[in-house]
């Protein structure tokens, strides 16, 4: 997590005039606006990052879907926001297979619900993020992660499934049942609660509610936890953003300079180039 910043809203707004970029300025902040916490902690659960990596990602991630949702797609900015997040990140996962563990002995990764999420594999922690805290449709799922419906289904009630065992045996839950789901309830569990489920099978798992109280219980458990990660806050939206928008304006002023360097060496030359063509001529005018 990245230190309180002390920054203004008025100096956020000058830093993002600062910027000149070839990328629409306001698509970037308004995308970063929305969903720049959800992609913060996407990142952030990555094994041994810093905030700078974290910020480096965040800005490679902004830049290149910027660049998608100008070019003809039928992604929407959001979906295709998460479309090159999901690819650049499995491609830096790729890269670096051997990463070692977070500093244990930061107090954040004391708080239980933190750590259970922190053990999940990446995807099935990239996709149970987007739909908990951005309230992706499975549609859109599938499009962001390349996989079916069913999958996605899968994925969502593992991971579900794991935190919810996980913070059970912290006797963290309003009901401590950690026994297993029955097998109706787990086949449409995630479809239920994520209002993706036909009225036929909404009929059937409501019938089997009512006569079951053990799978009634974990449901509230589940919707306990939801609740709970939407309400985990990693940083804060002014952090982020007075972060964002200061690193980028490093990153301009470097190309700045580098650019100025570039025509200044080109201008060095060209004087060059000058005084020996006046040089030859003097000495041709002699012969
Ligand atoms: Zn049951």
């Amino acid at each position: 997590m990245v230190p309180e910043a002390q920054i203004s809203e008025k100096t956020l707004t000058s830093q993002r005039k600062l910027n000149s970029l070839d990328i629409p300025v306001s698509l970037c902040s308004e995308l970063l606006q929305k969903h720049g916490m959800t992609l913060y902690e996407i990142i952030w659960f990555e094994n041994n990052i810093n905030d700078t990596q974290i910020f480096k990602l965040l800005h490679q991630i902004l830049d290149r879907a910027c660049e998608q949702i100008n070019s003809p797609s039928l992604l929407t900015p959001k979906v295709s926001l998460f479309f090159t997040a999901h690819h650049i990140l499995s491609g830096t996962k790729k890269n670096t297979p051997n990463k070692t563990e977070k500093e244990e002995s930061n107090t954040v990764f004391s708080n239980p619900l933190i750590n259970a999420v922190r053990q999940l594999p990446y995807e099935k922690r990239f996709i149970y993020l987007l739909r908990t805290r951005e309230s992706f449709s499975y549609r859109d799922l599938e499009t962001i992660s390349i996989r079916h419906r069913d999958e996605i289904s899968s994925i969502l009630t593992e991971t579900r499934e794991f935190l919810r065992i996980q913070l059970s045996k912290e006797l963290l839950l309003p009901f401590s049942d950690n026994s297993e789901l029955c097998a109706l309830t787990y086949k449409y569990l995630s479809p239920y609660l994520d209002n993706e489920l036909n009225a036929l099978n909404i009929m059937d798992i409501e019938r089997h509610i009512c006569k079951c109280d053990k799978c009634l219980q974990i449901l509230a458990n589940h919707q306990y936890i939801h609740k709970q990660i939407n309400n985990l806050q990693l940083i804060s939206t002014l952090e982020l953003l007075s972060h964002f928008w200061a690193e980028r304006s490093i990153k301009e002023s470097r190309n700045k300079l580098n650019t100025s360097g570039i025509n200044q060496k080109k201008k060095h030359l060209k004087n060059r180039l000058h005084l020996f063509s006046k040089i030859w001529n003097f000495i041709w005018e002699k012969k």
